[in-house]
């Protein structure tokens, strides 16, 4: 087996969307990742690459046009906000940066699929687990790792498995491939808390694994081995997409769940499992939450690092 490089995808433009002073998605995250890739001697492991910018026709297939064409039509002048929803908003930036952050995964994908790379990290905002077909909410404008996922199977693949270890549900992601078994979605989540989701047992392709206030590695192990590791055994997923949201960490201010930077490790080491047992190894992670500078950059590093 030949070395792969591992492929780092980012844009300008995800350093210029922000939604006013004080918002916990920040430009800063990024840069915090920035640094201590660099800090740590990882980044320079990887091959860097500017993300595309989505077109329309990868967008509509997980969005409805009209959604993707609001969005894309909106143009705040610069030092203005367009909100979206109550913690959601749009700046001058914020299209070039929603259309580079799915087109990151559009990337990764091709370039695992072509055998350039066996794992991709996009480190791009806004995030996108949270934006639904018709909507667009909780900080996301595109759902770009769903994005990814409807372009992984228009370009031949039949089976795709989504894994989505944010503290919040990923209730946009589960909400497109509601009705598309060919999309494995596995969630786990800190319940009862935003979204609000309520889970349908009756679509066995949507695997929800709820965790409770205060739960930590044990709680998080258990649920990945008991819940997603059948489901993923027995989907046999060609590609797995990683919505890597880090704000189920033990010190991340929004949330309660008590994950610590040896469980990023290990979820890492789970998925290269999983994806060298079915799907020759092909990974795309992309960033989801995670709004402790210090705690998310060390929790990408610690999961990284697996790959
Ligand atoms: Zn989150």
């Amino acid at each position: 087996m030949t070395i792969a490089i591992p492929l780092w995808i980012t844009h300008p433009a995800c350093t210029r969307h922000e939604m006013g002073a004080g918002h916990p998605e920040s430009i800063e995250r990024l840069h915090a990742i920035q640094d201590r890739m660099n800090a740590s001697g990882l980044l320079p492991m990887f091959r860097q690459a500017t993300a595309p910018l989505a077109p329309r026709e990868a967008l509509v297939r997980v969005h409805e046009p009209r959604l993707v064409d609001f969005l894309l039509a909106a143009r705040p002048q610069a030092g203005d906000y367009q909100r979206i929803d109550a913690d959601t908003a749009m700046n001058a930036h914020t299209v070039e940066a929603a259309q580079a952050a799915a087109g990151a995964v559009i990337l990764g994908v091709d370039q695992v699929l072509a055998g350039k790379t066996r794992f991709a990290f996009c480190a791009v905002r806004p995030p996108g687990h949270h934006a639904e077909r018709r909507r667009a909410m909780g900080f996301c404008v595109f759902n770009n790792v769903a994005v990814g996922a409807a372009h992984a199977l228009a370009s031949g693949i039949e089976r795709v498995a989504i894994v989505d270890f944010d503290v919040h549900y990923g209730n946009g992601t589960s909400d497109i491939f509601r009705d598309d078994p060919r999309v494995l979605v596995c969630n786990t989540y800190q319940d009862p808390y935003y979204p609000g989701w309520v889970s349908d047992p009756s679509r066995s392709h949507i695997v929800d694994a709820p965790l409770k206030y205060g739960d930590g590695s044990a709680a998080f192990r258990a649920a990945v081995d008991t819940r997603w590791a059948p489901a993923i055994e027995a989907f046999q997923p060609q590609l797995i997409l990683v919505s890597a949201g880090f704000d189920a960490h033990g010190q991340d201010p929004l949330a309660g769940l008590d994950f610590t930077f040896d469980d990023y490790a290990w979820i890492g080491m789970r998925i290269r499992e999983w994806a060298d047992a079915h799907a020759h190894g092909r990974v795309v992670a992309t960033l989801e939450g995670g709004y402790d500078l210090y705690a998310l950059a060390r929790s990408v590093e610690a999961f990284v690092r697996a790959f």
